[in-house]
């Protein structure tokens, strides 16, 4: 697509998110990140100049190239994959602004390890498998909260910002709601949690009226 291709569905989405948004509040701000895993960097590239400043994806390799590419904007990366413990000192060298999906206290004391190592921080948000999906990664909402507490406990340098979820895979709209809730009661519980991560391009409306304050979008923004 050409830049200008771009900003009339970027419009299109910011005016969805808006009227979403505001129907929670005036004062209930969404931030966008922009999933590039299905695009190419010279795609960012556009979407850049036309304002977005928040990229995701969700494989360490494809995000080390296209941040590599792409070194000379400012650009903010979030990583939003699972992390195989062999990956994370590459994540950690592209030190990204936030790794949303944190899914084992397991996983948490070994980048604890390796952030020590590397005398760094990294923000993170755990994922919670609120539908109980066996075809997701994520923590059960029942262990959410003990084991956040324990993260915070034993692993200093990882500075724990909030949840990420992916709404139920269904077609009826109340299961996909039921899913946001239950992430949603779970952030409202945690001690400083500001991030509540939910809602992809078939989602983001219904992810934002039950309290997401950050959407991921890709197939809508990139039409793949
Ligand atoms: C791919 C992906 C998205 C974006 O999905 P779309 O349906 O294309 O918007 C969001 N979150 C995660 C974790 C993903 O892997």
């Amino acid at each position: 697509m050409t830049q200008t291709e771009y900003k009339i569905y970027i419009d299109d989405i910011v005016r969805r998110v808006e009227g979403a948004r505001l129907s929670v509040s005036d004062y209930h701000i969404v931030k966008t990140v922009a999933v590039s895993k299905y695009s190419t960097a010279s795609d960012i590239e556009k979407l850049y100049n036309i304002g977005q400043r928040a990229f995701g994806e969700n494989k360490v390799q494809d995000l080390k190239a296209k941040a590599k590419t792409l070194e000379d904007l400012p650009i903010e990366w979030h990583f939003i994959g699972n992390l195989q413990k062999n990956k994370i000192n590459n994540l950690l060298d592209i030190n990204p602004a936030l790794f949303h999906a944190l899914d084992s206290l397991e996983l948490a004391l070994e980048i604890q390890k390796k952030l020590v190592a590397k005398d760094m921080f990294l923000d993170c948000l755990v994922q919670i498998n609120s539908a109980k999906e066996e075809s997701k990664h994520g923590l059960m909402p029942e262990d959410t909260i003990e084991i956040y507490k324990q993260i915070q406990n034993d692993c200093p340098n990882i500075n724990l910002k909030g949840v990420m979820s992916i709404g139920a895979h269904s077609d009826d709209k109340t299961v996909v709601k039921n899913s946001f809730d239950t992430t949603y009661k779970i952030y409202k519980q945690l001690s400083n949690a500001t991030i509540c991560s939910m809602g992809m391009s078939g989602d983001f409306e219904l992810a934002i009226e039950c309290g997401s304050n950050m959407i991921r979008l890709g197939s809508i923004i990139f039409n793949k």
